[in-house]
């Protein structure tokens, strides 16, 4: 992923994302405060902190602290808080179900332990994929319509 270290999102796009961004947000990691669990996330950054979307964690300023346990009286947790993070546990947008790396999907042939990025192109949402009304409204429910679970 050292492409990854060369991409810059482009600051003067407000709003919607760059492609560039968007290529920033498949690539850059999230990070996880030690002390509260709050996850910072580069595809979201924080605009309310003057932080736009698509901010890799390491392009955050040294005074960067987290949002919310600075915020509790607990001491302000820095940069130097915080861990690399890579979720194990992804949502289906349209229909809750959440795909665990620990379970799998054994009884579809997919073992325990494997991770969201490595499920086949193929992967349909069980749950979707057997609920016709669905279907037909948003298609078949790939990768692409699960989010990572941040907790
Ligand atoms: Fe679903």
């Amino acid at each position: 992923m050292v492409v990854s270290l060369c991409i810059r999102p482009s600051r003067e796009t407000r709003g919607r994302p760059a492609y560039q961004e968007l290529f920033l947000m498949a690539v850059a990691n999230r990070y996880k405060c030690r002390l509260c669990g709050y996850i910072y996330s580069p595809a979201r950054g924080e605009p309310h902190n003057g932080i736009p979307a698509g901010t890799p964690f390491e392009d955050l300023p040294e005074s960067y602290v987290c949002p919310i346990c600075g915020m509790e009286g607990k001491g302000k947790i820095g940069k130097w808080g915080f861990d690399e993070w890579i979720p194990t546990r992804y949502i289906c947008t349209v229909c809750g179900y959440v795909y665990d790396q620990a379970r799998g999907e054994p009884h579809r042939g997919i073992k325990a332990g494997t991770p969201f990025e490595k499920l086949p192109d193929t992967y349909r949402c069980p749950v979707c994929n057997l609920d016709p009304k669905i279907n037909k409204e948003f298609g078949k429910v790939g990768t692409s319509g699960f989010s990572p679970l941040e907790f």
